[in-house]
């Protein structure tokens, strides 16, 4: 980067998130040696995490990390502990949905990513886990951030749906604090004034991350619009924005999921998605070969 901008000034607070000299691009290894799951995240390829929004049954996991990890998935999602906007709706299977987690990763060689959403759950979800993730609605949760922090693992850091791309990094600072640099900053939409879609995408927020922070990104179209008509087109401007990654909500019968039916992908609407992104992520791959033979 030329000189640097005044407006970059506000990410001054989280100064171990931002690229320098000795840190440009930082490489998160996923790694489970009983499980044979040894991968990069980072450093220019663009990984697929995939599964249900919650874990309900052994058949519906099963079958949908089958069907995912036979098409380009490296990682299943699938949450066990479950943030709900009411008590009363389904939390999660909690241990039970955690094993399950376990079993399918057994059976696929899929990595397995699952939200932790309480400090004293850190411990048992990170024995299953072989990364957590933090949700929205715990972003400005700091001593759950210590805590996961310390357990090493590698970290899915989702943006608050109401905290800036500031407050995003602070949390990232926070974490790297605490000898932790496993981190994937995630993208998954923030509440605005539209109500067409469930929250709002912010491309933008990609492209100035992957510009300043040496951490992958990680886009979430799922949680980017609420519609699953319109999460293969997002999962193109993740691709384009140059997210490293994404995660994407995928259900056997997304009209029976207890959770975020109406955003889930059909098993062939998920397929269909991967292959149509192909020629993207050719384009993208061809244009960085194309820029650094410019450089060289
Ligand atoms: C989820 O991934 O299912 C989830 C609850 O995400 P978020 O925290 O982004 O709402
Ligand atoms: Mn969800």
């Amino acid at each position: 980067m030329a000189q640097k901008q005044q407006w970059l000034e506000q990410f001054d607070d989280s100064p171990l998130t931002l690229k320098s000299d000795d840190r440009m691009d930082t490489v998160v290894r996923i790694e489970n040696r009983s499980c044979g799951i040894d991968f990069k995240i980072g450093g220019g390829e663009f990984i697929v995490m995939a599964g249900p929004c919650s874990v309900e049954s052994e058949e519906q996991l099963l079958t949908t990390a089958e069907h995912v990890s036979k098409n380009g998935a490296q990682v299943l999602r699938g949450g066990a502990f479950k943030p709900r906007s009411s008590p009363y709706a389904f939390q999660g299977l909690g241990l039970e949905g955690l094993k399950l987690l376990a079993e399918a990763r057994r059976r696929t060689g899929l990595a397995v990513v699952t939200e932790v959403l309480s400090e004293e759950d850190v411990e048992l979800v990170a024995e299953y886990a072989d990364i957590l993730q933090i949700g929205s609605r715990n972003s400005d949760n700091t001593s759950l951030h210590v805590a996961a922090a310390l357990t090493g693992k590698p970290i899915l850091l989702k943006r608050g749906m109401v905290a800036t791309v500031a407050d995003l990094l602070r949390a990232a600072n926070v974490i790297l604090e605490h000898g932790n640099s496993n981190i994937l900053l995630c993208e998954r939409g923030i509440r605005t004034f539209e109500t067409a879609t469930r929250n709002t995408f912010d491309a933008a927020a990609i492209a100035l991350l992957k510009m300043i922070s040496h951490l992958p990104v990680i886009a979430d179209p799922s949680h980017g619009c609420g519609r699953n008509l319109l999460v293969p087109a997002l999962a193109r401007v993740g691709v384009a924005a140059g997210a490293d990654g994404m995660i994407v909500e995928v259900h056997p019968a997304p009209q029976r999921a207890y959770s975020d039916g109406d955003q889930s992908l059909t098993f062939d609407e998920y397929a269909n998605m991967i292959s149509e992104l192909d020629p993207w992520l050719t384009a993208r791959r061809q244009s960085a070969n194309q820029i650094s033979e410019a450089l060289a």
